[in-house]
């Protein structure tokens, strides 16, 4: 009996000191585990809701203004961090109180006064100004441009790490939150983001504010803000689902033309792969030639060389609204499998080729895909295995949508479909890995795919080219 609450003793001081353990504050760790950035996003809470109050001076293309966090603190925190690159830091606030703060590369962080409780919603004010990326050399070797200037006026691209760039965040597609944006601009100038325009509101000194709010969440990457002077082009989509285009002014009829095809385009995206996610879609058209298009969420960003020749530009176009399914509602869980992104918008597009062209169009495009990344050799990538310094390596493209095909062309149409439907309908407003889409094939068809993935998705040599003889 006495050795009997000997033992009940010893379990009591153990759960004991296992809960004192837990209940002792934590830091936030400075990365949430990402294998190719381990310092992208932060751990210790999940961002809710983001306000930017910014203002744009048109001239010196400085930045002033606040930006609030809303978020929620998974334990108790003593101290955690955002992203954030570059400007003068006036002040941070927790829930309106002054916090002490380091910067340290790409880390803020910040010792709020008392200790954040678990499961507590917290507030985070960071007030800032300065010229955005001035002095900030390249923190991660890849594609990331953040807060762009150019001769009329500014933009933003930010896939993957560049929005730490403009404004202090949790800089990680597994950290969704919705935003609100309260840009104030020079009167000459419109802005343009993510979601539904609120309220123009002319200020007493010669500027304006443009409140723009996301019902959705995004990741940070796809956050957007343009200024320019923009025509708007409105149309409406399946289900009366509100699209704005912004145009530049000169080449809005020759755009209005180029986008025709978008409302049939989400139309037919619907069919097969599911409901479209957002309350509006819609172009920002840059009058400057960019190298890239971006499918930031709901206002989907591209330069004016968009432009050039029709059939080219709507495989671009559609190739960017597939990722609002993939990639902007279903995101990455890690970079390194940005594929899911990229092979499946490529895919979409020669979808799109398929219903408004001709299969024959489509497999004749693929056949040319196939000689590239054949020809390219160990230049390609394996589609889920790009370099950690090469993410948008071009394999991850050509071959990545060759993979699908080859999956469609190995189970036929209906199963194919069944899959990518079952996907997005599964990982919608969420995050996967490529262990979730191939898992997600697997049942679906029934099939043993495990070498058929591995042949196509992580070996280095290119698998055979199966005959393109469509199975019903
Ligand atoms: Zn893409």
């Amino acid at each position: 009996m006495k050795k009997h609450l000997l033992t009940i003793f010893i379990v009591l001081l153990i759960v004991g000191l296992v809960q004192a353990q837990d209940n002792k504050p934590q830091t936030g760790a400075e990365g949430l585990g990402d294998p190719y950035f381990p310092q992208l996003g932060n751990g210790g809470y999940n961002a809710e809701h983001y306000t930017l109050d910014l203002k744009w001076d048109d001239t010196s293309n400085r930045l002033d203004g606040t930006v609030t966090m809303r978020a929620k603190a998974y334990n108790d925190l003593s101290r955690f961090d955002l992203d954030f690159l570059g400007f003068t830091i006036n002040s941070v606030l927790v829930d309106g109180k002054e916090a002490t703060y380091k910067r340290d590369g790409r880390e803020l962080q910040i010792t709020p006064p008392a200790t954040l409780k678990q499961d507590e919603t917290f507030e985070t004010a960071v007030s800032y100004s300065g010229v955005p990326g001035k002095g900030v050399p390249p923190f991660y070797d890849v594609f990331a441009e953040g807060w762009i200037r150019y001769d009329k006026g500014a933009y933003v691209a930010s896939e993957p790490d560049g929005a730490a760039y403009w404004y202090p965040v949790n800089d990680h597609p597994l950290d969704k939150a919705s935003y609100t944006f309260e840009i104030t601009v020079p009167d000459a100038y419109t802005v343009a983001a993510n979601g539904q325009l609120q309220t123009v509101v002319d200020n007493p000194d010669p500027t304006t504010t443009y409140t723009w709010e996301t019902r959705d969440e995004l990741a940070s990457y796809l956050a957007t803000v343009n200024i320019a002077k923009f025509t708007i082009q409105k149309a409406v989509g399946p289900h009366g689902l509100p699209i704005r285009n912004y145009f530049p002014p000169d080449k809005a009829d020759a755009l209005t033309k180029i986008f025709s095809d978008f409302p049939n385009m989400i139309a037919f995206y619907e069919t097969i792969f599911g409901a479209y996610p957002f309350e509006a879609a819609g172009a920002v058209v840059i009058d400057s030639s960019l190298s890239f298009a971006l499918e930031t969420q709901t206002l989907i960003l591209f330069g004016k060389d968009i432009a050039v020749g029709r059939t080219g530009a709507q495989t671009v176009i559609a190739h960017e609204l597939a990722h609002q399914w993939f990639g902007d509602s279903v995101s990455l869980s890690q970079w390194k499998d940005v594929w899911l992104n990229e092979g499946f918008a490529t895919y979409a597009s020669m979808l799109w080729m398929e219903h408004s062209v001709s299969q024959a169009a489509m497999v004749k495009q693929m056949d040319q895909y196939y000689s590239i990344v054949v020809a390219q050799g160990s230049k390609y990538a394996a589609p889920a295995n790009p370099p950690q310094d090469d993410l948008f390596n071009d394999g991850v493209y050509l071959r990545g949508a060759w993979a699908l095909h080859a999956l469609r062309l190995k189970v036929g149409d209906k199963i194919f479909f069944n899959i990518m439907h079952t996907y997005y309908d599964h990982f919608k407003y969420g995050n996967a890995s490529t262990g979730d889409f191939t898992s997600i094939a697997s049942q679906v068809s029934g099939q043993d795919l495990e070498d058929f993935f591995q042949q196509w998705l992580f070996d280095e040599k290119v698998p055979a080219k199966p005959d393109q003889v469509f199975l019903p």
